[in-house]
C-alpha cells in the first residue's frame, strides 16, 4: 500500500488534484454493505485514500422500573479498523483510520496501532478527540495522550521500534504516515489563531506528514490559513476539507459545534429552500464552486466529508473530477 504523503507527491507531480473522502462507520447493528453502498458510487473518481472516522464511547442513562438510573458506556459507531481492512481488501485503496487520544490509554493506542500494522494499514490520522457527549470539556484519559501532538510522538516512537515496554527485545518498527487536523477558522478551544498554528506546528515537528483541514465554506479562510501556516514555518501539504451543506439544522449546528462560519450568501440560499432536497442541491452547488477555485489554486487533494451519505459527494465529484 502507499503512504498518503506519496499520493500527495504524485498528485503534485501530475499537476492533477486528487479526490478523497471521509466516511463514518455505520451505527451499531448495520452491516458493512451500508458502507460499500456509499463507497461504490465514488470509486469511479479514483480516490487514492479513504478516511474512516473513529467514534469514542458515550455515556447513556438507562432507567429501571424502580426509577433508578444506570449509567452505561456505549459505542454507537464501532468498527473503524475492520472497515479500513475491508476497504483495502475490496477496493485496493489505502484506508486511513482516525486514531484518538480521548478514551485511550497509551497501551490501548499501542495495541490499536499494532492491529493496524498487522493489517497492512500504513496511514493514520492522529486526533485528540472531543469531550464525551455528557461532558463540557475534553478530559484526557489518565494514562493516555493529552494532545494530538503526544499521539503523533507515540506513533513516531513505534515507527522507530520504540514500544512502551522498554524490556522488549528485537522489536519491529512500524511504518506509519501520520496526518493531523488543522483549523482555518481556529479550533474552538484555541485562544487565538496564532496559538492554534503554534500547536499545529508542534504536531508537524513531532512527525506529521500532512494536514487535513476542518470544513470551511469560504475559501478565503483556507488561503489565509495556509499563508499563516507557511509564515510560521509549516511546510507540509495542507489538504482542504469540504463538506456540502445538507440540512437546515446545520446552519446553527456547524458554527456552534465546529466554530466555523457560514457566508451570508450560502445562508440566504439555504433559507430560501422549501425541502431538504433543495438544500442538498444548494450544498452541492456551493461545494462545486469551492472545489473549482481550490483546484485552480493547485491544491493536490480535495477531501470531502461524506457523513455517511455519498449521493451529494458523487454529484460534486462528477462535476469536477
Ligand atoms: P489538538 O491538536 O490536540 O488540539 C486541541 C486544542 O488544544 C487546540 O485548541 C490546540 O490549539 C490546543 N493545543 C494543542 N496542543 C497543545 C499544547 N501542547 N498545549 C496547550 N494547548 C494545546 N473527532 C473524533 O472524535 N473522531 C474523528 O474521527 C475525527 N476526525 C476528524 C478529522 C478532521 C480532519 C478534523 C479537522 C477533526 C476531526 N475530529 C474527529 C475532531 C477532533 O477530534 C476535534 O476537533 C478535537 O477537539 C481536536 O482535535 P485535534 O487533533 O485537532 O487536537
Amino acid at each position: 500500500m502507499t503512504k498518503v504523503s506519496d499520493h500527495i507527491t504524485q498528485a503534485i507531480a501530475a499537476e492533477k488534484t486528487a479526490f478523497s473522502f471521509e466516511i463514518l462507520p455505520p451505527l451499531k447493528g448495520q452491516n458493512i454493505d451500508t458502507i460499500f453502498a456509499n463507497i461504490d458510487p465514488l470509486m469511479e473518481f479514483a480516490p487514492p485514500f479513504i478516511n474512516v472516522t473513529y467514534h469514542r464511547e458515550e455515556y447513556i442513562y438507562k432507567e429501571h422500573p424502580d426509577g433508578l438510573l444506570e449509567k452505561k458506556v456505549v459505542r454507537k459507531r464501532p468498527g473503524t479498523v475492520g472497515i479500513c481492512a475491508a476497504i483495502q481488501n475490496k477496493y485496493d485503496v489505502d484506508a486511513v483510520p482516525h486514531v484518538l487520544c480521548g478514551g485511550f490509554t497509551k497501551e490501548d493506542t499501542e495495541n490499536f496501532l499494532i492491529d493496524m500494522d498487522f493489517l497492512g494499514i500504513e496511514n493514520v490520522m492522529a486526533l485528540r478527540g472531543d469531550a464525551v457527549k455528557s461532558e463540557i470539556y475534553y478530559k484526557p484519559n489518565k494514562d493516555g495522550n493529552v494532545y494530538a501532538q503526544d499521539l503523533v510522538a507515540q506513533i513516531m516512537d513505534l515507527n522507530q521500534g520504540i514500544y512502551l515496554d522498554d524490556d522488549l527485545q528485537n522489536s519491529s518498527a512500524t511504518n506509519f504516515c501520520v496526518g493531523v487536523a488543522g483549523y482555518p477558522e481556529k479550533h474552538l478551544e484555541a485562544p487565538s489563531v496564532e496559538s492554534d498554528i503554534h500547536f499545529l506546528k508542534k504536531k508537524v515537528e513531532a512527525g506529521a506528514c500532512y494536514v487535513v483541514t476542518q470544513m470551511f465554506f469560504d475559501n478565503q479562510k483556507y488561503f489565509e490559513f495556509v499563508d499563516k501556516a507557511r509564515a510560521a514555518g509549516i511546510t507540509k501539504p495542507i489538504i482542504p476539507g469540504i463538506k456540502p451543506i445538507a440540512t437546515r439544522k446545520q446552519l446553527n449546528m456547524i458554527p456552534q459545534r465546529f466554530n466555523v462560519d457560514l457566508p451570508d450568501e450560502l445562508v440566504r440560499e439555504v433559507i430560501k429552500c422549501d425541502t431538504t432536497q433543495e438544500i442538498r442541491q444548494v450544498g452541492i452547488e456551493w461545494a462545486i464552486a469551492q472545489s473549482k477555485e481550490l483546484m485552480a489554486a493547485g491544491v493536490p487533494v480535495i477531501h470531502y466529508y461524506s457523513m455517511g451519505k455519498s449521493d451529494n459527494i458523487q454529484k460534486i465529484a462528477s462535476a469536477i473530477f
